[in-house]
C-alpha cells in the first residue's frame, strides 16, 4: 500500500510522514532528500547548473539510499557514504530547486524511487508523488499550512539544530522554492485532484498524525494497535 504526501516546504510533511511511516511499519520515503543528495554531488563536482546534460549523466551514475532505523530516523547515503546532514546545508537548500526543474533528471529520480516504493508498503513525502510518482496510490494527502507558520516552523526547526538563520533569509528562501517549485513545466507541485488536503497552520504534529492514521482507516476498514476509531461507524 502506498501513502502519497505531497505539500509546500515547512508544512511538517517530513515530520509527519516519519511518524506516520512508524505508526504504519510502513517504509518512509524522503524524495525531498533524494534531490537535495543530488544538489549535494554537483556542487560537490562543481557541475555547470546550466549543463542539463552533465547533470543528467551524473544522477544516472548516482546511487542513493535511504535507511529507515528502528527508531523512526533515517540516513541518507550517497555513493556509499552517509549525507544526512549536508544535505541539509543552506547552499544545498538555495539550488536544489533549479535541479528538481531538470526533466531528464526528475526521471531517473521517478526510476528510483518508484522502484523504492515497488517493495511493499511505504509513505512517500515530496512535491509530486500523489501526481506523478505514484497516482494510483491507495492515500494521498496534500499537507499544507499558512506562509507564516511554515515560516516559523522553519525557523524554530534550524534553530534548534544549531542553525544560525534569520527569518527573512527563510522566507525568501521559502518564497522562491514554492514558486519554482509550483511554476516548474515537469511535475509541479500541485495538490493532486484526489488527494485530500489538511491545513495544519492551527495543528499539533501529533493532531496531524492522529487524523491521517484515521483518514488512512475509514478509508481501508483497517484496525490497528493504536489507530483512532472512525467516529462515523459508532
Ligand atoms: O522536501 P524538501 O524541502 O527537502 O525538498 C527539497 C526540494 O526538492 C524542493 O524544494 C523541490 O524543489 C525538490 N523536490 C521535488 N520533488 C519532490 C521532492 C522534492 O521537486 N518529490
Amino acid at each position: 500500500m502506498i501513502v502519497a504526501i505531497d505539500g509546500p516546504a515547512g508544512a511538517g510533511k517530513s515530520t509527519v510522514a516519519r511518524l506516520l511511516a512508524k505508526r504504519l511499519n510502513f517504509l518512509y520515503i524522503d524524495t525531498g532528500a533524494m534531490y537535495r543528495a543530488i544538489t549535494l554531488k554537483a556542487l560537490e563536482e562543481g557541475v555547470d547548473f546550466k549543463d542539463h546534460a552533465a547533470l543528467i549523466d551524473m544522477a544516472d551514475d548516482t546511487r542513493i539510499e535511504l535507511k529507515n532505523n528502528p527508531d523512526g530516523s533515517i540516513v541518507i547515503r550517497l555513493d556509499d557514504r552517509g549525507v544526512s546532514r549536508d544535505i541539509r546545508s543552506p547552499r544545498v537548500t538555495q539550488f536544489v530547486s533549479d535541479l528538481a526543474k531538470i526533466k531528464g533528471l526528475r526521471q531517473i529520480m521517478l526510476g528510483m524511487q518508484r522502484k523504492m516504493g515497488a517493495n511493499g508498503n511505504a509513505v512517500l513525502e515530496g512535491r509530486d508523488i500523489g501526481t506523478v510518482v505514484f497516482p494510483e496510490a491507495e492515500h494521498k494527502f496534500y499537507i499544507d499550512a499558512e506562509f507564516k507558520e511554515r515560516v516559523n516552523r522553519r525557523y524554530k526547526e534550524l534553530r534548534q539544530t544549531g542553525e544560525d538563520v534569520e527569518l527573512k533569509g527563510l522566507e525568501d528562501d521559502l518564497s522562491r522554492r514554492d514558486k519554482i517549485d509550483s511554476s516548474r513545466d515537469c511535475a509541479p507541485l500541485k495538490k493532486a485532484a484526489d488527494a485530500i488536503r489538511i491545513d495544519t497552520t492551527n495543528m499539533s504534529i501529533e493532531e496531524v498524525v492522529e487524523e491521517l492514521l484515521r483518514q488512512v482507516s475509514l478509508k481501508k476498514g483497517i484496525r490497528t494497535a493504536g489507530l483512532p476509531q472512525d467516529k462515523s461507524s459508532r
